[in-house]
């Protein structure tokens, strides 16, 4: 007989919160913290999302998604999470650049930003200090025309080399382009500018397992291989949710699956208003990736001053579009050096990013597939040797992943890294006015993307969450309510 994974599970629950990104791990954690029953349910066989890790053969482990946060996450993890967590996150201290333009290192701060920008690219002091300002300064509810492009137009006009110090990195921290709402890069940009890149120390295992532990101190029922296929609606109310055959019953639901899923294949559409369905389908998914995953041997050592994180490109502009294409000419590498896991076995390893298109991969023949694969792996090496000499001779492992790979293993929509482009967060937040008790949490809208707007979209949305259940409580909570009052 198969495994019962809901073995033990309630009929009934406060809140049952769909994904273990860290959007629903987060919020599962508040609401478990506050008291609420939470059922955490989750597909894969491990917790994170894309917050996730594998292992090979020879100590080598490998981190997806751990390549850089700011420095907000401190705050976030010690009071959301533990102070174990937080006090484990460590400064990037080492960010180069290496382009046709120009080659630097940087802390990867306002102040060193203020330097470079100074001394190597000649610009004018007050001509930075208002572009930061105006940066810092941007908030959701600020002027959302002006696109990045007229935001770089406005303090560095024709300067394609400061575009690209001040753009590359966040598009491939978020997938953000030129043509977006210049607010999802400021805030980005100014959250990363305040202190500097931050890491984990431990990686992303460590950081799953410790999460895990606190989400079952703070109560929560959390259940892996638990595939939800329906979120069940009566009237214009949640009712439960469909999950391995079974059917269990919440007051609340957080859908932490990506957001287009949700409405389209979870709900259906039938439960929403028309214009709330045009506004759902017209939002854009954002790119997926491709990477490549390689381990040095262990004898095999790469010195620290190749950087912590390394954006690379020989194109002699900078482009989103040459960014996204199967021709690659940008990657990003990082770094991970014994000190990433300071208790594993001392091992280096690289992990090479580029942005990608799912329909670049996705129409792909097995074979056609494996051989691209393989394409991928060999030109990243053959790149990879300007900064490490003779990669190749000394690596014990390489293989890659591509955006059907993101897409199997989260069911994210074409794979998509960074969840949907800024359109995604109204519909996003516009959902239990469409239906009482249905959330969403999650990378959306490229301001509440990647570790730290993951994280802090799952708080906002535990809030709500528990603010919609104190107006209406359980009826267990009212009678001892009115017993206490009577
Ligand atoms: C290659 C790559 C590199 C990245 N690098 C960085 C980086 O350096 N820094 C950074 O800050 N961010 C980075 N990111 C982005 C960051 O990892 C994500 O934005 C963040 O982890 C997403 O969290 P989330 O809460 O939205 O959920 P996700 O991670 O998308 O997780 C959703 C979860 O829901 C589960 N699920 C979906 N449907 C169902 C269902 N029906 N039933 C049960 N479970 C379901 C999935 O299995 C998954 O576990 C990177 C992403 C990628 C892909």
């Amino acid at each position: 007989m198969p495994r019962d994974f809901l073995q033990g599970a309630k009929d009934e629950y406060d809140v049952i919160v769909i994904g273990s990104g860290l959007a629903g791990l987060t919020t599962a954690n508040i609401l478990g913290r506050a008291g609420y029953s939470v059922l955490l349910l989750e597909q894969h066989y491990k917790l994170g999302g894309m917050a996730t890790w594998f292992k090979r053969p020879g100590g080598h482990i490998f981190d997806v998604s751990l390549h850089g946060f700011p420095a907000g996450m401190i705050k976030s993890c010690r009071r959301y999470w533990t102070p174990e967590i937080a006090d484990s996150i460590v400064q990037l201290k080492n960010i180069r650049f290496d382009n046709p333009m120009f080659s630097l290192t940087t802390t990867f701060n306002r102040e060193d930003f203020t330097r470079l920008l100074v001394e190597q690219f000649h610009v004018l002091p007050e001509n930075i200090k208002a572009f930061f300002d105006t940066a810092r300064g941007m908030n959701f509810y600020d002027d959302q025309q002006m696109t990045t492009r007229e935001l770089f137009e406005k303090y560095f006009p024709g300067r394609e080399d400061v575009i690209r110090l001040l753009m590359e990195p966040i598009t491939y921290a978020n997938g953000s382009t030129l043509e977006d709402p210049a607010i999802t890069y400021g805030i980005v940009f100014s959250n990363f500018m305040a202190k500097g890149v931050f890491t984990f120390e431990g990686g992303t295992d460590r950081l799953i397992e410790l999460m895990q532990q606190d989400l079952l101190h703070s109560g929560v029922d959390v259940r892996i291989r638990c595939d939800a296929t329906k979120i069940l609606v009566e009237g214009n109310r949640i009712k439960g949710v469909v999950v391995n055959g079974r059917t269990i019953r919440a007051r609340a639901v957080v859908s932490n699956a990506n957001l287009k899923s949700t409405v389209f294949r979870l709900v259906g559409e039938e439960h929403f208003d028309r214009k709330f369905i045009d506004d759902a389908n017209a939002v854009r998914l954002n790119n997926s990736s491709t990477q490549v995953y390689m381990a040095m041997q262990p004898e095999e050592h790469v010195d620290e001053s190749t950087g912590d994180l390394l954006f690379s490109s020989t194109a002699p502009v900078f482009r989103t579009d040459l960014l996204l294409s199967r021709d690659i000419t940008s990657r990003t590498f990082s770094f991970y050096y014994p000190r990433t896991r300071p208790n594993g076995r001392p091992r280096c390893l690289i992990v090479s990013s580029t942005n990608a298109r799912y329909e670049d991969w996705a129409n792909l023949s097995e074979e056609e597939y494996e051989a691209s694969k393989r394409e991928l792996v060999e030109t990243t090496i053959d790149a990879g040797e300007k900064y490490i000499p003779n990669l190749r001779q000394r690596l014990a492992h390489a293989e890659a992943a591509t955006p059907r790979t993101f897409q199997h293993y989260t069911q994210h929509a074409q794979g998509a890294s960074f969840g949907t482009k800024f359109e995604g967060l109204a519909v996003s937040r516009a959902l239990p006015e469409q239906v009482r008790g249905l959330y969403h949490a999650g990378s959306v809208g490229i301001i509440m993307s990647g570790w730290l707007g993951a994280i802090n979209y799952g708080v906002i949305v535990a809030n709500d969450v528990d603010a919609q259940l104190m107006k209406s409580p359980a009826p267990n909570v009212a009678s001892q309510t009115a017993a206490l009052e009577s």
